[in-house]
């Protein structure tokens, strides 16, 4: 029943979020991105603000941070728009803002990274100072990104030995990004991407005059099958605080090792704060399990080969897309069920505890 809420492409997400939110009543805005989608269709960040402009609560839900991640964060938003609970939500004096497809351009053509190969989630970081060295990241490159796709036998035993070698480090990991090889995984960019520019100007508009700002940010690839990690980064000890008084003690600290993600440099919800210095902000990344982590990983790889080779056939690029997409949306109703249920107890979590915050000061 739940699976109503998932669309197979980005096209038809984007079309049931823009329908769900005018139905709900919501202030829309298109932010188009300069190019074009897998089908040839116009692309964009959408936003559907719900509740009142000058409401001092703001609750945030983001998705496609991380392209084809979006196939949930988007059924999540549209399951949101039509939630009484959430609706309610605005009555009780905030508001409601879904930033739909935060990279339109991945979401689209199945890519996990958006147009430059750039891991949005390393790109949100300060690009006036050089972005940190990741001595783990140059060991594995080469064998991360091999010369021809599907890797051959050698390269993934060298690479399956590597990974066991440097499966202790975490600070920086494999994963935290890199900011060196354009061509290779978690790559940060060298300035800010058009979504970092986009999701700035977002929440600059729209989380001015707020005084507290919490915010959902909805990722799948890590994790089991089906499970909703809250994530919560490294934050002053109030904040600290606030987040375990809303959303209780499963909420896992990334950077501690138990945490299925690495801490990483760069990420979305860090530029809350930037773009809103008067506020009190609450972030969250949550972060659904999928595939068991080595198929997660060969379908990056494959990602990241294919943006190498251009001339690749179609058949195999479809091949290799058709693996990122499977990797990171599980197209099963028992997995579109854990993912709704979830998020519909964290969402509320998050009304409830900006409500309170409310009625303490
Ligand atoms: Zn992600």
């Amino acid at each position: 029943m739940t699976a109503r809420f998932f669309s197979a492409t980005y096209r038809e997400a984007r079309q049931r979020f823009l329908d769900a939110a005018h139905k709900a009543g919501a202030d829309i805005e298109q932010h188009v991105h300069p190019l074009k989608g897998a089908e040839g269709e116009e692309i964009a960040t959408d936003t559907a603000l719900l509740g009142r402009a000058d409401a001092d609560r703001l609750f945030i839900v983001s998705s496609g941070t991380h392209g084809p991640e979006g196939f949930s964060g988007s059924a999540c938003q549209l399951a949101l728009l039509q939630d009484e609970l959430a609706r309610r939500a605005t009555e009780r004096g905030m508001a409601l803002l879904l930033i739909h497809a935060v990279n339109p351009f991945g979401f689209s053509h199945l890519k996990r990274t958006n147009e430059d190969n750039i891991d949005l989630n390393r790109n949100f970081n300060d690009f006036s100072a050089p972005y940190p060295d990741n001595p783990v990241y140059e060991e594995i490159h080469p064998l991360l990104v091999p010369t021809d796709w599907p890797p051959s036998p050698d390269n993934e035993a060298r690479l399956v030995e590597a990974m066991a070698r440097l499966a202790a480090q975490r600070s920086p990991g494999i994963s935290s990004g890199q900011a060196r090889h354009a061509d290779g995984l978690f790559y940060s960019g060298t300035a800010p991407a058009w979504s970092n520019r986009t999701v700035r100007a977002i929440v600059r508009k729209q989380g001015a005059g707020r005084r507290h700002i919490a915010w959902i940010d909805v990722h799948t690839g890590l994790g089991p099958y089906g499970h909703g990690e809250k994530i919560f980064g490294r934050h002053s000890e109030a904040t600290s605080k606030r987040a375990l008084s809303w959303w209780g003690r499963d909420l896992i600290v990334s950077t501690n090792t138990d945490s299925v993600s690495p801490r990483t440099i760069g990420h979305i919800t860090g530029c809350a704060p930037e773009e809103c210095p008067q506020a009190a902000i609450t972030p969250s990344t949550l972060e659904y399990g999928t595939l068991p982590s080595p198929q997660v990983r060969h379908a990056l790889r494959g990602e990241a080969w294919l943006a190498g080779h251009p001339d690749t056939p179609a058949a195999l690029e479809r091949k290799i897309r058709r693996a990122v997409r499977d990797a990171f949306y599980v197209d099963a109703d028992d997995w579109k069920g854990m993912i709704l249920g979830q998020f519909r107890a964290f969402a509320l979590q998050t009304i409830n505890g900006l409500a309170a915050e409310n009625d303490q000061t």
